[in-house]
């Protein structure tokens, strides 16, 4: 039986936007993305080029049983040279390249992958059909591109261990953007194999959306609610805001109407209990306390369920002070404290027309709604 090694390439920098480290050790329904990726490939021995730093990161998301990880270079053919370099001294007779951001491989395209290799070929690689017509700019106009013969290329690619070694070695220099385009410098032939659309390459807030969706998990909603009196003083805090004002509002904490109605809608999302639970009123250590603390607990138990927010949805309900001017920064406070896209935080503002408690300025209120995304059962 033919030897298979499988290299992963983790060393990606790639921070999204909102987000606080290199994606592919972010949490994707529950579980570290690369820890998804490696355990597709359960039954081989897997090992994975990081970034330079990433140690901590990796045994973090890998946990203490994998094997040791090899550090990776600038490019990414830095890294998969480097890696391969590592795997040289005990040669496998095959060697599968895979990209870390591909953490629905399927059985199937790896099995077809590895039989093309077994059939003899030097190289192989999973592509699919390109559906949509494709067009190019051509100074001012538009120009259909014909797509016959037009395939997009994913990982794994496998090929013969020395080969592709000796390509990478030889080809350090050269500029690619994956493997393939290495082995084709080297002259090797590079079998096709089927592809899969679910294999996508997991890049982009929205793919890691559409990659929970795959996996199944369920999307929650919850509300929350709040209010508080007026009392002496000369601001307020609402959404994580100092807002000055011709009160203060009264609490054991920074009374943040906002952020604790907010706080009982993600607790809500995953059947928490409410914030008095959590932060009794009873307990000094919370006298005077940021609300965002309470908020930034709540996110934690979200996570430990991994879990996340997707979206949160603020009304606050007074006369004055008046939101208007203060709701960019509220929601850019909320996305900070939640490392959420800010599209993905509202903060809106009504009054009751002077009628109830809010219209007689004895307080304000607020309510909110967070919709969570909670991994399946698998
Ligand atoms: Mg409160």
């Amino acid at each position: 039986m033919s030897r298979i090694a499988i290299l992963i390439v983790a060393a990606g920098k790639g921070e999204r936007t909102g987000r606080n480290g290199p994606k592919q050790y972010e949490p994707l329904a529950g579980r570290p993305m690369l820890r998804r990726t490696a355990a597709a490939f359960a039954g081989w021995p897997v090992r994975v080029v990081i970034g330079p730093g990433q140690d901590a990161l990796y045994r973090a998301a890998m946990g203490a049983d994998a094997l040791p990880p090899i550090t990776g270079g600038a490019r990414r053919q830095d890294s998969v040279r480097l890696g391969l370099e590592a795997l040289a001294d005990d040669a496998p007779d095959f060697v599968l390249i895979h990209d870390a951001a591909r953490p629905l491989v399927s059985r199937g395209v790896i099995d077809r992958t590895i039989a093309a290799l077994e059939a003899g070929a030097a190289g192989a690689v999973p592509m699919l059909a390109v559906a949509d017509t494709l067009r190019r700019k051509d100074g001012d106009v538009w120009v259909t591109v014909p797509r016959d013969g037009l395939l997009r290329a994913q990982t794994p690619q496998g090929f013969r261990f020395a080969d592709i070694l000796k390509a990478h070695r030889d080809h350090a220099h050269a500029d690619a953007t994956d493997d393939v385009a290495i082995a084709e410098l080297a002259g090797l032939a590079v079998d096709a194999v089927l592809g899969e659309e679910e294999n996508l390459k997991v890049t982009t807030e929205k793919d890691f959306v559409l990659a929970e969706r795959l996996l199944g998990g369920e999307t929650r909603s919850a509300m929350g609610y709040d209010a508080h009196r007026f009392t002496d003083g000369d601001h307020v805090w609402l959404c994580g805001v100092k807002v000055p004002h011709d009160h203060g509002l009264e609490g054991h904490s920074d009374a943040d109407a906002g952020l604790h109605a907010l706080t009982d809608a993600v607790l809500g999302c995953i059947s928490a209990g409410d914030i008095g639970q959590h932060f009794p009123p009873t307990d000094e250590r919370w006298r005077g306390a940021p609300s965002w603390k309470f908020l930034d607990h709540a996110n934690r138990l979200v996570k430990d369920k991994g879990g996340r927010i997707l979206h949160c949805d603020v009304t606050l309900i007074c006369e004055r002070p008046k939101i208007g001017p203060h709701r960019e920064a509220m929601r850019a406070r909320i996305a900070e404290i939640l490392s959420l896209d800010i599209d993905r935080v509202s903060v809106k503002a009504t009054t009751t027309e002077g009628m109830g408690y809010t219209g007689r300025r004895e307080g304000l209120a607020a309510q909110a709604v967070a919709t969570v995304r909670l991994p399946g059962s698998d």
